[in-house]
């Protein structure tokens, strides 16, 4: 055969690497691990929070991709050997691999926040990975009385999606000026400086007056601990009991990373940039949240863009070929409201071991008539289904 190769994780990088191999090579024996049936996209995750949109536009299968001649798996990778070139899934198959892709995205990096840990989840949701995290979340925000506050507790980069949690605040404040007009948001920030700042503030001001109120990393912002019993944060300056508590752990490379030994003491992965291929372990590639990508945001289009970029990499490599060195895009749309939204591209090469960002990319300019807010709000949209159409659709 042309070559065998296991993509363990369905989400948008596994899922484009995956397509992608299969569409350049017929011959290519393509097997897509994944432990759940229907994935649940966190791009648009916060309309459902905030009870704009349903949770079912948020869900895809694999339907499509099995029609294009990839083997689905429906199980979670338990065990990879490196040495022997096999991956063994919860109900103890094994596969064979002669390139393994690995884009498990994110798990939480809990000794990094004590007290988050066992049920903590279930009462200060996150909501970092969609699905009944997202759901939970909502729920909350609808049971809380009027006056009430929201924290939300923001990590340090590198983490998924950095823009995401403002999104989020701002999000939730529209929900709330029109449910609950006399709540507050209050964001507890491990960063000073934040993406699109400057258009946040600027659009927070605007839409919802003084509601959110941010405490940066310097005010003392940074969250140390939690406590679930009593849903207490404690920030270096003090303690807060909101009455909903949106704490986002620091995050690392999802497990399997670790298990295969291509994290390292980051959490995350050190690649080559460009062929994806670990620092840390041969014949293993990394895409997506869990690679360490250097100046390239942990984003869905990142993701997508280095899985498409993984696999003709591979296709290069089992063909002999020197691979291309690769150029991608990054188009990060913010929607702040409806109608309302702002975008950052920007454009990422290889430079010794990551990522860099090179010229061409653009922002949306922060002083814009709000008919240019209302057309990036409409392209947020056409974007959202165009990516998952071109993963999953
Ligand atoms: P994922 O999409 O998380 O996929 C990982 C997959 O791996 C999952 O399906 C998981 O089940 C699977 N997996 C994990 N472990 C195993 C295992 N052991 N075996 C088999 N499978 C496994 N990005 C944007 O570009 N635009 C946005 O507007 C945007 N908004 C966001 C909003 C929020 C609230 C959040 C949290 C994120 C947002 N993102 C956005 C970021 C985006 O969701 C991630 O960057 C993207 O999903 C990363 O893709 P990935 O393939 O690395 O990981």
């Amino acid at each position: 055969s042309a070559g065998r190769v296991v993509v363990v994780g369905g989400g948008f990088g596994g899922a484009a690497c995956a397509r992608a191999l299969a569409r350049a090579d017929a011959k290519l024996q393509v097997t897509l691990i994944e432990p759940n049936q229907t994935y649940i996209s966190c791009p648009f995750s916060n309309e459902v929070i905030a009870g704009l949109r349903q949770i079912e536009a948020q869900q895809f299968g694999y339907d499509k991709l099995a029609a294009g001649g990839i083997s689905i798996v429906i199980q979670a990778a338990t065990g990879i050997d490196t040495q022997t070139r096999r991956v063994t899934t919860g109900d103890g198959t094994t596969f064979g691999y002669d390139r393994l892709v690995l884009s498990p995205g994110i798990d939480f990096h809990l000794e990094a926040l004590p007290g988050y840990d066992g049920v903590a989840p279930e009462t200060m949701p996150h909501g970092w990975k969609a699905g009944a995290q997202t759901l939970l979340l909502r729920r909350q925000l609808e049971a809380m009385a009027d006056g009430g506050t929201v924290a939300i507790a923001i990590p340090a980069n590198p983490s998924r999606c950095p823009p995401a949690p403002y999104e989020r605040a701002s999000l939730i404040a529209h929900y709330l000026r029109s449910s609950k007009p006399r709540s507050k948001v209050l964001v507890l920030d491990a960063k000073d400086n934040f993406s699109q700042q400057r258009l946040f503030e600027k659009a927070w001001k605007e839409l919802y007056g003084d509601m959110i109120e941010r405490v940066a990393l310097s005010q003392g912002g940074r969250v140390t601990s939690v406590d679930p019993t009593t849903r207490t944060i404690v920030t270096e300056f003090g303690n807060y009991t909101p009455d909903v508590a949106n704490v986002i752990p620091p995050q690392r490379a999802g497990r399997i990373a670790a298990i295969a030994g291509a994290a390292d003491a980051t959490g995350w992965c050190p690649i080559d940039p460009v062929t994806f291929e670990s620092k840390l372990v041969p014949n293993v590639h990394v895409v997506g949240d869990a690679c360490l990508g250097g100046g390239i945001p942990k984003s869905a289009a990142a993701a997508s863009a280095q899985g498409k970029a993984c696999a003709g990499a591979i296709v290069n490599l089992f063909a002999g070929r020197a691979p291309e060195t690769p150029r991608l895009t990054g188009l990060c749309y913010n929607v702040v409201a409806p109608g309302y939204g702002f975008s950052l591209a920007g454009n990422y090469e290889p430079r010794g071991d990551i990522f860099a960002e090179v010229e061409g990319g653009t922002t949306s300019p922060v002083d814009a008539p709000r008919e240019l807010r209302a057309r990036e709000a409409d392209e947020a949209e056409r974007w959202f289904e165009t990516i998952t159409a071109d993963t999953f659709g």
